[in-house]
């Protein structure tokens, strides 16, 4: 059966003392929320990663890196190794947000190396993709996500998939409060399984995670979370407030 996550996005938000307060108020608030089947993780800043993890010590909520870079180790100013994360037991890394491909320039083909550095160090990548308004206008969108996903994933194994998540995130749709409607987000995350289908197999695309991300608030969790192929959420705003984030976690 597919995992169902709820992912926090935590951006270039709260210093250390807002990641503890964040962090205990997201452990009171899904306490005694019976989450089976369903992760729950988030993703503070670098120099937070530490204390979030001794902070969410004997909970369900994981903690995640918000990008990595691809080489080993090196003259990288301001980059952090996949070795460094795992130093201090950090397992997962959002790969490819669209805030980096757009503001940091990260191409198609650096995510397809930042992809084997993650995979190739047993780390798990949550996968991110999706169009631009103006591709979305001009009906491109799926010949977009579709060569997303083919420019970064397609050199990889089958067997590469039991350590990826995909995030269908919509540039238009972030941070906007314009949310996909369920019937679109469905519509694309059919279309991805379908994309993953015929080139891995179809057991790797049912088992494959596809979160949502854009917009996803405690209003309108429910009804994306219902759509067959919508398996869990990647939360920006919504995922600094603990009452939200928690809310958002109960809708799935
Ligand atoms: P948002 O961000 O929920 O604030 O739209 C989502 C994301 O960028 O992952």
């Amino acid at each position: 059966m597919r995992q169902k996550i709820v992912a926090g996005n935590w951006k270039m938000n709260n210093d250390k003392a807002e990641t503890k307060a964040l962090i205990k108020g997201i452990k009171k608030a899904i306490k005694k929320l019976s989450l089976k089947n369903t992760r729950v993780i988030i993703s503070p800043s670098y120099v937070n990663l530490s204390a979030a993890i001794k902070k969410a010590d004997n909970s369900k909520i994981e903690v995640a890196a918000q990008n990595m870079h691809q080489a080993k180790n090196g003259a990288y100013t301001g980059e952090i190794s996949a070795d460094m994360l795992k130093s201090i037991n950090i397992e997962t890394v959002i790969i490819g947000h669209s805030e980096r491909r757009e503001y940091f320039n990260e191409t198609d083909a650096i995510l397809a190396e930042k992809m084997d550095a993650v995979l190739s160090n047993g780390l798990e990548a949550i996968f991110c993709f999706g169009e631009k308004l103006e591709e979305r206008k001009s009906e491109n969108h799926f010949a977009v996500v579709e060569s997303q996903l083919k420019n970064a994933l397609f050199h990889l194994e089958a067997a590469n998939f039991k350590n990826i998540v995909l995030a269908y995130e919509p540039v238009w749709a972030i941070g906007t409060g314009e949310t996909a409607s369920p019937e679109q987000a469905q519509e694309m995350h059919a279309f991805v399984r379908e994309t993953i289908s015929k080139k891995f197999g179809k057991e790797v695309a049912d088992n494959v995670s596809i979160l949502y991300g854009g917009s996803v608030k405690p209003a309108n969790a429910e009804e994306i979370f219902s759509k067959p192929d919508v398996d869990g959420g990647l939360i920006g705003g919504a995922s600094l407030k603990a009452e939200d984030f928690a809310a958002i976690i109960k809708a799935i």
